[in-house]
């Protein structure tokens, strides 16, 4: 493969989400001295711990806890790291293009996460909110608030009070918990009345958490019932507008607030790169690697792998970290002429959390639901900071967990 001018292959990483971070930290561990020049770059000079991000969105964490800087995360000595905004990608020329300057490489990784699929509903990308990044979440955080210290100036308004999540898949669902969860404190800050305040999570398909175990099911809709949030299921979003949702056979829902979490597709980056994509998101051969271009590996929410049926695994957190690592094992193997590793995902479950306390899951083969499996979930997220940051971190920000 014939390199850049300099004689150490140059690595690029884009995106210090999951995939990302896991493949830099593999690689500062793997890679011996002056072997490759790796570059990490990024938009902010943090990481979000995106599976936490339902918190601060809703209002119950601050959004300061579901971030860490990365330079605590990586060596600079190893890694250069480079903040910037990407904004194409020229695969024919060895090239990243970002807001503010060009970057070569010999091995790319593309590791920008996902971004809302909207589907083409009229009106969602210009009126709902979207959990997506610190960002997005401190926004939905105030708007929130702001719409009970509007009510309070106009009291006819009910819309004010009314808050509309698009989707019952996991995020939603997760949404929801904690939004219950505000909601009562919120009132109490506010001397809103309770009974004002509606919570509704619409979802299309015949059930929440479509695919989920029924069981677990129906034990978090009951949950989340009774903390007050009102489904509507088997009812499809058809339209957002400023004043709310068109649902179903066209009923209209006054809301002020409207969380989609309908979906997700991979970064627009990649198909604009001439790459072919589903909903944005790369079939990788079983290395990991875009089909065509042996030197660009594509991972998380940005990849599509297929199980032994022939259906691709939900984009999580989980596989894009097992993806990180195994990337940077196949780069190390790649610069050293040695065998690659093809990538196998070793699902250990899933939990998710219905607010305080609560939480539905299955891991290690077995069911878990309520306070057990609440723990769970605290466990997992502790798993992750150990990961990335050992005890330090686990320390630091282990207790807002
Ligand atoms: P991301 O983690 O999204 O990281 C992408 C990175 O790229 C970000 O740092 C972003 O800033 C950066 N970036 C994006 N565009 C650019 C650009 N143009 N230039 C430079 N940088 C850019 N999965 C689980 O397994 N378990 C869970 O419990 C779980 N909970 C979740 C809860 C919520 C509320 C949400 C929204 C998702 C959850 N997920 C969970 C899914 C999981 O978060 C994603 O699948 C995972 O984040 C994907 O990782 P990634 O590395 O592909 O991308
Ligand atoms: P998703 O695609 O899993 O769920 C979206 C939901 O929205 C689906 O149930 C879908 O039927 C519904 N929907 C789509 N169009 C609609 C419409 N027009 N009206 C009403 N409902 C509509 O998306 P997500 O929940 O954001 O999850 C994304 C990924 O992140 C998934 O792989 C998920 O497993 C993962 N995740 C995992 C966890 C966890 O493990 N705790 C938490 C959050 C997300």
């Amino acid at each position: 493969m014939g390199l850049t001018m300099s004689s150490i292959p140059k690595i690029v990483i884009l995106g210090a989400g999951y995939g990302g971070v896991l493949t830099s930290l593999r690689l500062q561990k793997e890679l011996n001295y002056n072997e490759a020049d790796v570059t990490l770059v990024n938009k902010h000079d943090y990481h979000y711990i995106t599976t936490h991000l339902h918190m601060p969105a809703a209002g119950t964490d601050h959004p300061d806890n579901a971030r860490v800087s990365i330079s605590k995360l990586i060596d600079e000595f190893k890694i250069d790291f480079v903040k910037s905004t990407v904004v194409q990608i020229r695969p024919q020329d060895r090239k990243v293009i970002l807001e503010d300057g060009t970057l070569s490489y010999d091995y790319l990784v593309i590791a920008l996460g996902g971004e809302p699929e909207t589907f083409g509903i009229p009106g969602l990308a210009e009126h709902a909110f979207t959990i997506r990044s610190i960002n997005s979440v401190r926004l939905i955080r105030e708007h929130i608030e702001y719409q009970f210290a509007r009510y309070k100036r106009e009291p006819h308004r009910t819309d004010y009070l009314t808050f509309v999540v698009g989707g019952a898949g996991f995020t939603g669902i997760e949404f929801v918990g904690e939004l219950a969860d505000r909601v009562p404190e919120l009132c109490k800050q506010f001397d809103v009345d309770r009974s004002l305040v509606k919570i509704y999570n619409i979802e299309a398909a015949p059930t929440a958490l479509p695919g989920f175990d029924p069981e677990l099911v129906e034990y978090a809709m009951q949950v989340l019932q009774k903390k007050g949030v009102i489904f509507k299921i088997g009812t499809a979003i058809k339209e957002c507008t400023s004043e709310g949702v068109v649902v179903g056979e066209g009923e209209e829902i006054k809301s002020q607030t409207v969380i989609w979490t309908g979906g997700v597709r991979g970064n627009r980056l990649i198909e604009e790169a001439g790459i072919e994509t589903t909903r944005g998101r790369v079939k990788v051969d079983e290395y990991l690697r875009c089909p065509g271009h042996e030197n660009i590996y594509v991972l998380g929410d940005n990849s599509l792998v297929f199980n032994e049926e022939g259906r691709p695994y939900p984009p999580t957190a989980q596989i894009a970290m097992q993806q990180g690592v195994n990337c940077a094992h196949n780069l190390v193997a790649q610069i050293r002429n040695q065998t690659l590793k093809p990538f196998v995902f070793h699902n250990k479950g899933t939990v998710a959390s219905l607010g305080k306390g609560e939480a539905i899951g299955i891991a290690f083969g077995k069911k878990y639901k309520g306070r057990v499996a609440s723990w769970l979930k605290k466990a997992i997220d502790l798993r992750y900071l150990f990961i990335i940051g050992g005890i330090p971190l686990v320390l630091r920000k282990g207790k807002f967990l």
